[in-house]
């Protein structure tokens, strides 16, 4: 069915075409070309890291970052049970176990708090995800890693210049994710990045992604030939993609400032109806810096929710919810191991909807929020 207003429009104009027009004109269309090194470049510098390595997809830097920690069958990584299948994926494919903690209410976000109590002798690393684009508690989870002599590994697959405590997320762990899949900030269709802090293991990650090989270094000119040197597979993006993601990371301060002041205008909307009790609106604490990646509400109950739903569709409005929680997923239960109760994830993913948000939603802001606020009104 096409609705009215779509829950994603996909932002893909006249600069993504000249740089795609450019990449296949120039005849390098394989990975590693001058767009994949500018957006290397940028992220870097944008984001203050060490190395960013463009990977086909968000999962498959999430996979990366799975094998550059050294996980071995039978290790266990603590994440949250409310976030993306391919968080815990990446863990399973190495044989680890996720293991599930609760998150906070307020930002939705791993419970800080619940994570020491899950640490046993196989643990190996910490996942946090930016749900949202909202940083977690970054450091006190640094501290108990450093403790504990865990890797930490972020999720930041929706966290493109968000930002905690003045750091860019992405820049605090050992390594991070980014995706730019279609309903992500800054897109090229399906992509991604992983982001590496930890000089040590950057040589390993470049090996990883060329198929085992030391080919980034021969291509470099650092070697007189390339050959199979450790396990690795094709992780990296070829120019088209990267040609695409250029024209979207050339202008990524405007489209987030696009994004933050649609963000706000749903923001004001519903501030009343938050007043009133009827809702709540999302929680960005005072030292983090968001990038207005999603508006979601929580309604008071699951049937509340579900109703809103129906009725936006019923307006021509796909507003959409998520995540079923990992720990209540077929493979979530077969693979992983829940720590506590997890109520919160329980309760909180039974009540959250995603309103539409992309790029030239504009005006229409409005209408999505008045239909809203006509349903819930008493
Ligand atoms: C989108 C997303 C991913 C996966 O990214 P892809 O680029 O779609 O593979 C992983 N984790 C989270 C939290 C995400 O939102």
């Amino acid at each position: 069915m096409a609705y009215r207003i779509p829950f994603n429009r996909p932002l893909a104009g006249a600069r993504a075409i000249k740089h795609l027009t450019d990449a296949c004109e120039e005849g390098h269309l394989s990975g590693d070309g001058r767009f994949t090194r500018q957006c290397h470049e940028w992220l870097e510098s944008h984001l203050g890291i060490r190395k960013a390595l463009l990977t086909t997809s968000g999962t498959s830097a999430l996979d990366m970052a799975a094998i550059l920690t050294g996980l071995q069958p039978g290790d266990e990584v603590i994440m949250p049970s409310f976030t993306f299948s391919s968080s815990a994926n990446a863990m399973v494919l190495r044989g680890a176990v996720p293991v599930f903690v609760d998150i906070r209410e307020d930002t939705l976000n791993i419970d800080e708090r619940l994570i020491e109590a899950a640490i046993t002798p196989r643990t190996r690393a910490i996942m946090v995800v930016h749900y949202a684009g909202v940083a977690c508690e970054m450091d006190p989870i640094m501290d108990i890693a450093r403790r504990h002599g865990l890797s930490v590994i972020e999720d930041a697959a929706q966290a493109i210049l968000s930002s905690y405590k003045g750091r860019p997320l992405g820049s605090i762990g050992q390594t991070a994710a980014l995706s730019f899949h279609e309903t992500k900030n800054i897109i090229a269709g399906e992509g991604g990045a992983l982001l590496i802090n930890d000089p040590d293991i950057i040589e390993k990650a470049e090996i990883i992604r060329e198929k085992g090989t030391n080919r980034t270094a021969f291509a470099r000119g650092e070697i007189q030939k390339y050959t199979w040197v450790d396990l690795g597979s094709s992780y990296l993006p070829s120019e088209i993609i990267s040609a695409f993601l250029w024209s979207q990371l050339e202008i990524a301060q405007d489209l987030t400032a696009q994004r933050l002041s649609l963000w706000n205008r749903y923001h004001a909307h519903f501030a009343e109806l938050e007043q009133q009790g009827i809702l709540r609106r999302p929680i960005v604490p005072d030292d983090v810096v968001a990038n207005g990646h999603i508006y979601y509400l929580l309604l008071p109950d699951q049937a509340k929710r579900d109703g809103l739903i129906k009725a936006l569709r019923a307006e021509g409005i796909n507003a959409v919810f998520h995540y079923i929680p990992l720990h209540s997923a077929p493979a979530g239960r077969r693979f992983g191991r829940a720590v506590g109760d997890l109520a919160k994830t329980d309760d909180l993913s039974g009540r959250l909807v995603r309103l539409p948000l992309w790029i030239g939603l504009g005006e229409d802001v409005d209408i999505v929020a008045d239909v809203v606020k006509r349903v819930l009104r008493p």
